[in-house]
């Protein structure tokens, strides 16, 4: 395996652990290897990224945030050693092998701690034929000098803004600073692909999706996000999640270890249409409860 200096001092993420990944793991989980654990067709995402032949979904293992209510912990901070690894050559192939079973995109799930190893396999991948967009679905805490370097290589940014507020982002996923950096990487994401472009199928081909997912009792973030997003663009695209369920590790917070109810989801739905922002995916109630299970071979019950 050749060496990548970028994985020798690893400021890959804004964590900036300077761990040498070659010999030793980092907050993210990983050394220097590629760790997959689910590959397949996915249909759970929103509309123009699930199409109706679903998103090649490429589930990464590990996590540069350790979120007490992730929802995919069992792949994020409770994987095993027994997950998948795979090349960069090997992980090329597997998104040539998504076009060809149809997808509408290469959706990489939890990449930012992996991006020097996805920069070289997405370089691959694109010389080597993918003709489909290349969907970059994170937690939002990333790098924007790691961003830069995957111009070109991205077509659609689906980041998950969280907090605007540093103390939550600290006591909920383990980081000192989501909020200060967060405004950073939207605008960078933003300059690079622009506003949402979708096809005449409703498709898209390029630009931001932005996702956040409303936390109980603690809507005041909800509306700072959504300020944030209005002064980027009130015609940015966002898709607002009631999905919250308590799992993981809520039961020691007591303050968010209930789902989120109808009235509080309102509200915020309706603080965004005050704001201007229209383009807006909003999902039912119902969409809460239903985790997925990553020790099955279909992890999503609804693809069963
Ligand atoms: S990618 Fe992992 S090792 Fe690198 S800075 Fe982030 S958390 Fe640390």
């Amino acid at each position: 395996m050749a060496i990548d200096p970028q994985l020798q001092s690893c400021v890959s993420c804004p964590r900036r652990c300077r761990v040498n990944r070659y010999k030793k793991i980092g907050f993210c989980g990983l050394g220097a290897e590629i760790l997959i654990s689910h590959i397949g067709l996915h249909h759970g995402e929103e509309p123009p990224i699930s199409g109706s032949r679903g998103s090649g979904a490429i589930f990464f293992s590990g996590c540069n945030l350790r979120c007490i209510f992730c929802q995919n912990f069992q792949i994020s901070q409770a994987f095993h050693r027994r997950n998948r690894q795979v090349g960069i050559q090997e992980l090329m192939g597997e998104m040539l092998h998504l076009e060809e079973m149809g997808a509408h995109n290469i959706n990489l799930v939890s990449p930012s701690h992996i991006l020097p190893q996805l920069t070289a396999a997405l370089s691959l991948a694109k010389s080597s034929g993918l003709t489909i967009p290349v969907v970059y679905n994170s937690n939002g805490y990333d790098s924007v000098t790691a961003l830069k370097g995957m111009r070109g290589l991205v077509d659609i940014y689906l980041p998950d803004i969280k907090y605007l507020d540093n103390e939550l982002g600290r006591r909920y996923s383990g980081v000192p600073n989501y909020g200060d950096i967060i405004p950073g990487v939207l605008a960078e994401m933003l300059a690079q692909v622009g506003m949402l472009q979708t096809d005449e199928n409703g498709i898209a081909r390029r630009g931001l999706l932005v996702r956040h997912l409303v936390l109980p009792g603690h809507l005041t973030n909800s509306q700072k996000c959504l300020r944030l997003l209005k002064d980027l663009s009130p015609d940015i695209t966002l898709s607002i999640m009631s999905q919250y369920t308590p799992c993981h590790l809520t039961h020691d917070f007591p303050e968010i270890n209930r789902p989120l109810n109808a009235a509080e989801y309102n509200e915020i739905t309706d603080y965004a249409l005050k704001l201007g922002l229209e383009h807006a995916f909003v999902q039912e109630m119902s969409s809460h409860g239903s985790m997925p299970d990553f020790d099955q071979r279909q992890p999503f019950a609804d693809m069963l």
